[in-house]
């Protein structure tokens, strides 16, 4: 592994905790040469609605700052570089990328947490029996897609269907589709792997391959000794060899 895009820092405000030079200095010691930074992305809401896991806007300055730092403090030894990990929210996208280019934003991963707008939807961390949700599901990761706003998917297989492979792989097909069209790769996610969630899912991938979609692993590293860590890494090697897969070292940056 050379490079990581998905690194979550205490600014995330769930269970990420730790500097932002803490998950560098691991990953210098690791031997990556890139290393992202990829905090949930502040959402701005209507009514008031607070978001508890993603940046608040009081921290997010905060965050670019330390960020920053660490580029130029680090620029010898490894390449940072300021993302973010964001749903697909239409109705606040636009707003939200206003707001992030204020800054130097490096790329954007998407993470499709919830489904619609967050305050109006469900969470995509709970597996469903409901073949629907994952129609909507990939058709939002399209759409996200379509925006060529994002650099790759993160955990695109996140929500788990309870029902039949077949049916679960023809409704995710357009996502495979889609990936292929704009050039975005697709994530297999260690966090998933390691922790035993329901992704990354084999079945998935094998389809993704057929459509001719290019691969990346990423950490989705929620503490500095998950960063590129040695045991999880043969994970992915051993999964991506088991799918039949290959995979990129390092991702095309998208321009937000
Ligand atoms: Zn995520
Ligand atoms: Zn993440």
């Amino acid at each position: 592994m050379k490079a990581n895009y998905h690194t979550h820092t205490v600014y995330c405000g769930h269970s990420a905790d730790d500097s932002v030079e803490e998950y560098v200095k691991v990953a210098v010691e690791r031997g990556l040469d890139t290393l992202g930074f990829a905090c949930h992305v502040p959402y701005i809401f209507a009514d008031g609605f607070l978001s508890d896991i993603r940046i608040q806007l009081e921290d997010h300055e905060k965050y670019v700052r330390d960020v920053l730092e660490a580029k130029e403090k680090y620029k010898s030894d490894i390449n940072i570089l300021l993302g973010y990990e964001a749903e697909y929210y239409p109705r606040h996208f636009e707003e939200m990328l206003e707001n992030i280019k204020k800054y130097p934003v490096d790329y954007l991963i998407l993470g499709q947490h919830f489904s619609n707008n967050e305050y109006d939807g469900e969470c995509n961390h709970e597996p469903t029996p409901d073949i629907r949700r994952i129609e909507d599901y990939a058709d939002t990761l399209c759409r996200a897609m379509m925006t060529g706003k994002f650099t790759y998917i993160a955990h695109p297989d996140l929500l788990t269907y309870m029902g039949s492979e077949d049916e679960y792989l023809c409704a995710m097909s357009p996502v495979c589709r889609v990936a292929a069209e704009t050039d975005t790769p697709l994530e297999i996610n260690l966090l998933g792997l390691t922790d035993g969630r329901g992704y990354p899912r084999e079945g998935f991938f094998k389809l993704a391959k057929t459509y001719g979609c290019r691969f990346i692993l990423g950490c989705d590293a929620h503490r500095p000794s998950r960063v590129a860590r040695p045991k999880e890494v043969k994970m992915g090697l051993d999964f991506i060899r088991e799918a039949g897969l290959s995979v990129i070292d390092h991702a095309e940056l998208k321009k937000v």
